[in-house]
């Protein structure tokens, strides 16, 4: 059985906590979560950058930080991950990273342990779930990554991917928005993947409440305009951009 490579708290032990689910469908709901680390994407404005951007990873981050990897990445067996998840009493778990989808095996191992937890996932919609994961999952987030996200389009907007996702009831799509100009990219998504009807959000980019609150202005008319949900990111507003909340 292989072990989970998580991202780590502060105090260097793995990221698995109980706090509100901030963005998406299910904003508001108390959730466990799990951040597992690592990303086959490299988003310049990834606000985990430490699940993936190391010491050596030339690619470029807005922050220009890079991270040592032996402090950022702990490996924890499935057995122990559910454990903490479980003392943690919470009905529903959230696996987010990085991109989870990359560490399907041990995921699957763990939820065998958690057989009544529901399962959310957050995605870059690039990879899928293996059917061992794909069983478990009540909801699929899905956050394809725009032009502005810095990632080369065959990287981050895989057609059959995306395909299968808009195809599945469980799975929401949550894109980041940073100016007005990306909604059209939205759009152009939207008429050749034909997302079903309130299963798409658009969330402003942001890492304060005062950048998110001054996006939200204008994007509000937006999702108006084009029956779009708009997303916030409550853990920012009720604790600010920081690890394990
Ligand atoms: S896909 Fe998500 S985790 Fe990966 S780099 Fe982009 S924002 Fe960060």
């Amino acid at each position: 059985m292989a072990d989970l490579i998580l991202a780590t708290n502060d105090d260097g032990g793995p990221e698995i906590f109980a706090s509100l689910q901030g963005e998406g469908p299910s904003a508001g709901t108390p959730v466990a979560f799990i951040r597992l680390s690592r990303c086959n994407l490299a988003c310049t404005w990834c606000d985990t950058a430490y699940t993936w951007h190391f010491e050596g990873d030339e690619r470029p981050h807005r922050d220009g930080v890079t991270y040592d990897r032996k402090a950022n990445q702990v490996a924890v067996s499935p057995a122990k991950a559910a454990a903490k998840i479980a003392a943690l009493g919470q009905k529903r778990l959230v696996i987010t990273g990085g991109e989870p989808l990359m560490q399907c095996g041990p995921i699957a191992d763990m939820l065998a342990i958690l057989p009544d937890i529901e399962v959310e996932i957050e995605t870059n919609g690039t990879t899928r779930a293996s059917s061992h994961v794909d069983i478990r999952v009540d909801q699929y987030n899905v956050s394809p990554k725009l032009s502005h996200s810095g990632n080369a389009a065959e990287l981050a907007l895989i057609e059959e991917r995306l395909e299968h996702y808009a195809a599945d009831p469980r799975a929401f799509f949550k894109f980041v928005i940073a100016s007005p100009d990306d909604i059209e990219e939205v759009r152009e998504l939207d008429r050749r993947y034909r997302f079903k009807p309130g299963h798409v959000f658009l969330m402003p980019e942001g890492t304060t409440s005062a950048a998110l609150r001054d996006k939200q202005e204008w994007l509000s008319r937006h999702c108006v305009e084009n029956g779009y949900r708009m997303s916030d990111r409550l853990h920012i507003h009720l604790y600010g951009d920081e690890r394990g909340t």
